[in-house]
């Protein structure tokens, strides 16, 4: 129902005759040499898993089936497949240990064979991906690895192209893991370094909201859309997030969402709304503390500002006073 609701909200007539569309520039048509590199948690250990069996083969498929349409969309479009799971991250697709003269084309009823190939080396690595998970029992989102590992991958097809033949990279992170404040700062660091690079990631939450990812987005101008319900997902990944930040404007996309920009403090990891900050490493803390334990800076002990209480008890001094 929520789906139809966005329809709702944006009628095809206006859609269509809008300002947006008169205006379309080079800009909002998408370029080729499309790079969409999906960031995806599979870790055996997750809620998600434990509480829908049969998730994790639905969202595999999902993701599949987005990766198939970006490369029908255009010849020169590439994707890559980045998985976050309980011992660590690894490259699902492109599998990084097979050279190209290793790729095995075979016609198997009439799929395209870059179509098959894709399937079969994903689940091929998935399935060594879980036989390696087996004995790590760690629920950990490992999550701002594999973020790490996507970009370093962009940048090494980067700098490989001609200046004429650059890639216009994304990201998009899958997930069904909340907030990991313990990676507070690899996360921040992940985001600061997509927006230097211009590369827009977009997060997809399963069924649980993530107040980092939302500022990822924010930040580096992608999109953040929550799903509710998994049988959704490949609707809203083929209806958000395979149009590029370019024909995205010219849809009628979510409303935003309000974005929890809380950040995490150093001591406890937990997110906070007022702490304090160091004023040589801008570290946050979320109590007092008279040496910094990021860069050891000696502070004073701040005098007490004037509390509440005080001043409730001074007015009803002078309260007591007038009468
Ligand atoms: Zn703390
Ligand atoms: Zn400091």
């Amino acid at each position: 129902m929520r789906e139809l609701q966005y329809f709702e909200n944006c009628p095809v007539t206006t859609t269509l005759h809008s300002p947006p569309y008169k205006r379309m520039s080079y800009d909002s048509v998408e370029r080729p040499h499309q790079l969409l590199v999906v960031v995806i948690d599979i870790n055996p250990n997750q809620l998600l898993f434990a509480r829908q069996p049969g998730s994790l083969t639905q969202l595999m498929n999902s993701v599949m089936t987005l990766l198939n349409q970006h490369m029908m969309l255009h010849t020169t479009n590439r994707v890559a497949l980045v998985a976050s799971h309980s011992s660590g991250c690894s490259f699902l697709y492109p599998d990084q240990n097979q050279s190209n003269s290793d790729i095995l084309l075979r016609q198997q009823d009439g799929q395209y064979e870059v179509f098959y190939h894709l399937e079969t080396t994903i689940k091929k690595k998935v399935a060594a991906v879980m036989q390696t998970d087996l004995q790590v029992n760690s629920s950990e989102c490992l999550l701002s690895g594999a973020m790490t590992k996507a970009l370093c991958h962009i940048n090494r097809l980067q700098s490989a192209r001609k200046e004429s033949e650059r890639l216009c990279p994304r990201l998009l992170v899958i997930s069904s893991t909340g907030d990991t404040a313990a990676q507070y700062m690899n996360f921040m660091n992940v985001f600061f370094t997509a927006q230097k690079l211009n590369i827009p990631l977009d997060s997809c939450m399963l069924l649980q909201d993530s107040g980092l990812l939302q500022q990822g987005s924010d930040i580096t101008g992608g999109l953040y859309v929550k799903v509710d319900a998994l049988a959704g997902l490949l609707q809203h990944l083929a209806w958000l997030f395979l149009p590029g930040p370019g024909v995205r404007k010219m849809l009628g996309n979510p409303p935003p969402v309000r974005v929890d920009y809380r950040a995490a403090c150093f001591c406890h990891r937990q997110l906070v709304d007022i702490g304090f900050v160091c004023s040589v490493c801008l570290s946050i803390f979320c109590r007092f503390n008279p040496v910094c334990t990021t860069c050891h800076s000696v502070f004073k002990t701040p005098g007490l500002p004037p509390s509440k209480k005080r001043k409730a008890a001074a007015q009803t001094q002078d309260n007591v006073l007038k009468r």
